[in-house]
């Protein structure tokens, strides 16, 4: 069983991090990937580049063992809708059972994502507790609501304290902090 969270993690941080490890404990996944998005087709700008995105995901990851990164989004030519992503994962890993994962707020929005009623024919969803409560499509959707921990951290809130040169300690992993000073 593999799991994949998507995001722009622009930029990745605790609220990321540690929900992903506890939801991959809960649901028992052998491998979890945080597969970050080439543009957001929710979000018009983002402040880091694809590449400073890969390397703060990179950093994230050698300190989270349990976390792994899969960068086929952001690889492509152009942006991906998550039903084509996960028709291609699902032919890369023909024998598994596969977990799409995504924050509540993300979940609250999915009736504007593409052919959303065909996501759960390729993967498994998984709503992760935020601060919003879920509303709408639980009716018609099949969806598993993880138990994990509320961390509220956002990238909005990150993005807002760097403008403002405040202090970052305890949203994200130190080398990360270091990462963004030097840029
Ligand atoms: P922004 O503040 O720019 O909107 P974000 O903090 O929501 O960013 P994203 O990279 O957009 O981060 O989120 C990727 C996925 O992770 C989304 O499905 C989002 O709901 C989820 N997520 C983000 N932060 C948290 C958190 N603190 N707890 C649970 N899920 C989260």
């Amino acid at each position: 069983m593999i799991g994949f969270f998507g995001g722009s993690f622009d930029p990745v941080h605790y609220g990321h991090l540690k929900t992903a490890c506890a939801v991959k404990k809960e649901l028992g996944l052998t491998q979890l990937f945080l597969m970050p998005c080439k543009t957001s087709v929710h979000k018009n700008t983002l402040q880091f580049s694809h590449q400073q995105r890969l390397e703060m995901l990179n950093l994230a990851i050698a300190e989270f063992d349990d976390l792994q990164l899969d960068s086929r989004e952001i690889d492509r030519q152009n942006a991906s809708y998550t039903i084509n992503t996960l028709k291609q994962i699902k032919v890369d890993y023909p024998d598994r059972k596969i977990f799409f994962i995504m924050g509540e707020d993300s979940f609250n929005t999915l009736d504007t994502w593409k052919n959303y009623q065909q996501l759960s024919n390729y993967a498994q969803l998984v709503v992760l507790p935020r601060l919003s409560e879920a509303k709408g499509l639980t009716s018609c959707m099949e969806v598993y609501f993880a138990k994990t921990p509320l961390v509220n951290i956002s990238s909005t809130q990150i993005r807002s304290k760097i403008r403002n040169q405040e202090n970052l300690s305890g949203l994200l992993p130190e080398n990360i902090i270091k990462y963004i000073k030097k840029l």
